[in-house]
């Protein structure tokens, strides 16, 4: 039995960075290469060369770094066509904002144009071998075009990056792999997740109470698939919604991968009845509406910032947040201590706040449930601040490892 070692170089022990080394049968491997978008952004340690490159999905905490990975067009990188096409919109917009915010620029946008030159994508239940090792590609039901890899050599091994395994108004869940060596994401240890319809209808019945007071809502949402996850969520609701942002452009590249979507037709019914804001005169339409969908997520720049500044101290709007907030960001400002960050500029908000947690991810016990259906010898947790709370439970059915950023490990 080969050894596989291994070494985390980023997001071991938190939500963000991720990046992961692994020597399997004498091939070097990188799973994923992120950043964690917070201000100033954190980046994984250093990457050797490697042969091969998976992706597997188009958050920054995965892709962010991916392009420092192409200074030379001979690496090869395994992911699905849309999760090249949107890290790409991503990757760019990093620069952008780098720029802006005078951060140092992790990579030159020649680098990410010699991305396009080092993909080679896959769509789930399609093959690829490399030499005598079978990888395979599953959903991993987490975002549109989010993958999971299993490699089949001497040893058998699962990396499921981001996971979920109940179905999103967007993307279905996903079914557990047998594997011998499972690598999984533990975002929500420790939390689990409020039945989703419950979720949905006391969403809906905050932004009703909201309008009824003559409040308006904010939404700031991740461009990338919350966005369009709310877009589905409200399809019905009849609120007069504006939508904008870079969610606008992303729903847009979804459109080109219908396969990838739960029911495109859905998608883009609910595109369609939304209002879309292409100018500063569309923004003030927008304050007369009732709904403002806006990137970004963290609330650290994008148009959020223009309507938040006008409705903060409204006391009869609301802001409601959706997504899991990073540390040192401007939305986990807001919810913990009612403030934000303008520019350089922190003021108090005094409009209602409000969060629901519409995750894409599985939650504490979908995450033990998963484990367990993978029947693995041996479980690497990754990708959470709180592995403790999943590692406890697992030891029952496996050898459970929570290794630390750079510290290597045998397998
Ligand atoms: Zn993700
Ligand atoms: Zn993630």
């Amino acid at each position: 039995m080969e050894e596989i070692n291994i070494r985390f170089l980023g997001g071991s022990d938190r939500v963000g960075s991720l990046a992961l080394l692994a020597e399997i049968d004498n091939h070097k491997f990188l799973f994923d290469y992120g950043l964690t978008p917070s201000k100033p952004p954190e980046y994984p340690l250093p990457a050797p060369p490697v042969d091969l490159v998976f992706l597997s999905h188009a958050h920054l905490d995965h892709s962010g770094m991916i392009p420092a990975l192409c200074d030379n067009a001979s690496q090869t990188i395994v992911t699905t066509e849309l999760t090249a096409e949107i890290s790409d919109i991503l990757h760019k917009d990093t620069v952008k904002i780098a720029k802006a915010d005078g951060y140092a620029i992790p990579y030159s946008l020649g680098d990410i144009r010699r991305v396009q030159h080092c993909l080679k994508t896959f769509r789930p239940s399609q093959r690829y071998e490399i030499d005598d090792i079978e990888i395979r590609f599953h959903s991993s039901g987490h975002i549109p075009g989010s993958l999971m890899f299993e490699l089949q050599g001497s040893r058998n091994i699962l990396f499921t990056g981001d996971l979920n395994v109940t179905d999103t108004r967007l993307v279905k869940g996903c079914k557990p792999i047998p594997c011998e060596i499972l690598f999984m994401e533990g975002t929500y240890a420790g939390r689990e997740h409020q039945k989703r319809e419950e979720l949905e209808k006391a969403f809906i019945d905050k932004i009703e109470e909201v309008i009824s007071r003559g409040g308006k809502v904010i939404l700031p949402a991740f461009a990338v698939a919350r966005s369009q996850e709310l877009l589905l969520i409200l399809r019905k609701s009849g609120f007069n919604i504006w939508f904008d942002g870079m969610g606008k452009k992303v729903t847009k590249v979804y459109f080109k991968y219908p396969r990838c979507i739960r029911s495109i037709e859905n998608l883009k019914k609910a595109f369609d009845s939304v209002n879309l804001v292409h100018s500063d005169h569309g923004r003030k339409l927008a304050l007369n509406g009732e709904v403002i969908l806006t990137s970004s997520g963290m609330m650290d720049g994008g148009p959020v910032l223009y309507y938040m500044n006008k409705l903060k101290n409204d006391i009869k709007s609301a802001v409601i947040l959706t997504g899991y907030q990073i540390e040192n960001t401007n939305s986990r400002l807001l919810i913990e201590e009612k403030k934000l960050d303008f520019y350089g500029v922190i003021e108090p908000v005094y409009c209602e706040v409000e969060y629901f947690d519409f995750s894409a991810h599985a939650g504490h016990s979908e995450l033990i449930d998963f484990a367990k259906k993978c029947h693995p010898e041996k479980i690497v947790l990754m990708h959470s601040d709180n592995r403790q709370a999943l590692a406890e439970p697992l030891k029952d059915i496996a050898d459970v490892y929570t290794p630390n950023n750079g510290e290597p490990i045998s397998l």
